[in-house]
C-alpha cells in the first residue's frame, strides 16, 4: 500500500510537473510574442515617425544655422535651417504679436520715432512658430494645386515665396513684416521712412530687390531683421545684405 501510495504519488506528481512544464512553456512563449510585437512595434514607430518628420519638414539634410555667432547675427536662409533646440523669451506686443525680448526697446523706440514723423505702422507678423509657418506652406501649395498645377510643381512655386519652415527668420523671433495703416499713413511712405531711418535703431530691410539672387527671396519692403546698431549701419553704408555681411565676417 504504501508502496502503491508512493507510486501513486509518484505518477501524481510527474504528471502535475509535465502540466507546469506546459504551462511554463505556454507563458514564456506568450511574453516572448509580447516582447518580439514590443520591439517591432517600436521599431516601426520610430522608422516611421522619421520618415513623417523628415517629409514634413521639408529640410532632411539641409545644413543648421551657425549659433555660435552673434544672437542677433544669426544667418537663417534657403541653405540654413534653425536648430531644433534654438530657444528665445518673447515679448508680447499689444496687438498680440510676439518677438524675441532682446529686439523689443529697440523696436519701441522705431516705432516710437515713426509716430513722432507722423506715420501710423503696426507689426503685422512678428514671431512665427514651425506649426505656423508649415500651415503657411501648405495653404500656398494647397492654393497652387487647386489652381491645375502637380503637387511637385505646387511645391516648388510654394517654395519661392514662402520660407521651407525651420528657415523663416519669423521663427527666430527677430524678424518683423511691418505695415502702414493705410487711414492715415501710405505703404510707400511707411516703406521708404523704414528704408532710410531702421537701420539707426539696428534693423535691416532684409530682402531688397537688388540683392535676390543672393537671398533666393523676392522683394519685401515689409521684413524688418533686427541685427543690431553696428552691423546695421555697416551693412547699409555698404549695401550688404545679412549672407554678404557674415561672409565678410
Ligand atoms: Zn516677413
Amino acid at each position: 500500500m504504501e508502496r502503491c501510495g508512493q507510486r501513486r504519488g509518484y505518477v501524481q506528481s510527474g504528471y502535475a510537473q509535465k502540466n507546469r512544464y506546459r504551462y511554463m512553456y505556454k507563458s514564456f512563449s506568450r511574453i516572448a510574442l509580447i516582447a518580439l510585437i514590443v520591439v517591432v512595434g517600436s521599431v516601426i514607430l520610430q522608422i516611421g515617425g522619421r520618415f513623417l518628420r523628415q517629409n514634413i519638414s521639408f529640410q532632411a539634410g539641409m545644413d543648421k544655422a551657425d549659433t555660435s555667432v552673434e544672437w542677433n547675427l544669426i544667418l537663417v536662409n534657403k541653405d540654413y535651417a534653425i536648430p531644433d533646440n534654438y530657444d528665445m523669451e518673447l515679448t508680447e506686443l499689444s496687438n498680440g504679436e510676439k518677438v524675441d525680448s532682446r529686439i523689443y526697446p529697440a523696436l519701441q523706440e522705431m516705432f516710437d520715432d515713426a509716430r513722432m514723423s507722423g506715420l501710423q505702422l503696426f507689426v503685422r507678423e512678428g514671431y512665427r512658430t514651425w506649426e505656423d509657418q508649415q500651415a503657411i506652406m501648405e495653404e500656398r501649395i494647397a492654393e497652387y494645386q487647386a489652381g491645375g498645377y502637380s503637387a511637385q510643381e505646387a511645391k516648388k512655386m510654394a517654395e519661392s515665396y514662402v520660407s521651407i519652415p525651420g528657415t523663416s527668420e519669423h521663427q527666430l523671433g527677430l524678424a518683423v513684416d511691418i505695415n502702414a495703416d493705410t487711414s492715415v499713413s501710405s505703404s510707400d511712405e511707411v516703406y521708404a521712412w523704414l528704408d532710410a531711418n531702421a537701420y539707426r535703431y539696428g534693423f535691416i530691410k532684409r530682402y531688397s530687390s537688388d540683392k535676390t539672387e543672393i537671398t533666393g527671396v523676392n522683394n519685401e519692403p515689409w521684413h524688418y531683421r533686427y541685427v543690431g546698431r553696428e552691423a546695421a549701419e555697416d551693412m547699409k553704408k555698404h549695401n550688404l545684405c545679412l549672407e554678404e555681411y557674415s561672409e565678410s565676417k
